[in-house]
């Protein structure tokens, strides 16, 4: 499908996206990336507590490791926001728990977010997934150790459409899993083979999108 036919229903999809009040333990405001066509579509787990505040994903203290990781393979913060779709497992901040984590979604959670995630990706078509952290990982390929899936390029199939998969740890500074080994060498794998692969290397020749993103609409508290 043309950006030119895929950003407006995106940005459609999106409306409906920030108007969902479907989880009741969920603290809103919806968090939520611009509508952009890509061929490139990360996945992250929930929005943190701050997300909210700024009305972007990845907006805090993982969003800075994480850009980190992929302007060292060619698009940074500006890069990545412009150029490749940003979703989510859940689109709303869980809440902390009683030992002051971050709670991780509940199944019926991530079942009723996941609505949203299957029609961006027939919409967006993408070619290459990023499931980024341990319960998008999950949605994508099912409950196994990091150091089996991370590192690896691995074929999936979601919502009619057909992609390669290559899975980030989560960049939380709270995660230590990035930081020793083996993840730390299994993180440079997959960073290698993100920077390139095909789709990847095709978002960071191409010029700036055409059709710039428009602003999220503005957080509401709910
Ligand atoms: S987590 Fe997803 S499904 Fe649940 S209220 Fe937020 S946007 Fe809706």
């Amino acid at each position: 499908m043309s950006a030119k036919r895929t950003l407006p229903l995106l940005a459609q999809h999106l409306d409906e996206v920030h108007a969902c009040t479907r989880c009741p333990d969920m603290i809103g405001p919806v968090v939520t990336g611009h509508p952009v066509a890509s061929p490139v579509l990360l996945v992250g787990q929930a929005p943190g507590p701050r997300e909210g505040e700024f009305g972007r994903p990845f907006a805090w203290t993982a969003g800075k490791q994480l850009f980190k990781w992929t302007a060292s393979i060619g698009l940074d913060e500006p890069a990545m926001r412009a150029r490749v779709y940003i979703a989510a497992v859940c689109r709303c901040f869980p809440g902390k728990t009683k030992q002051g984590g971050d709670r991780v979604p509940s199944p019926d959670e991530v079942a009723a977010c996941s609505e949203w995630l299957d029609r961006e990706l027939a919409v967006v078509g993408p070619r290459l997934v990023i499931p980024v952290g341990r319960l998008a990982i999950e949605t994508f390929l099912g409950k196994a150790p990091l150091a089996d899936v991370i590192g690896r390029r691995h074929r999936g199939s979601r919502a009619g459409r057909v992609f390669d998969l290559i899975p980030l740890p989560h960049p939380s500074g709270a995660s230590t899993w990035w930081k020793m080994e083996p993840g730390a060498t299994l993180l440079g794998e997959a960073l290698k083979l993100l920077g390139s692969h095909p789709s990847w290397r095709e978002v960071v020749l191409a010029a700036p999108p055409s059709y710039p993103a428009p602003p999220p609409p503005a957080p509401r508290a709910r």
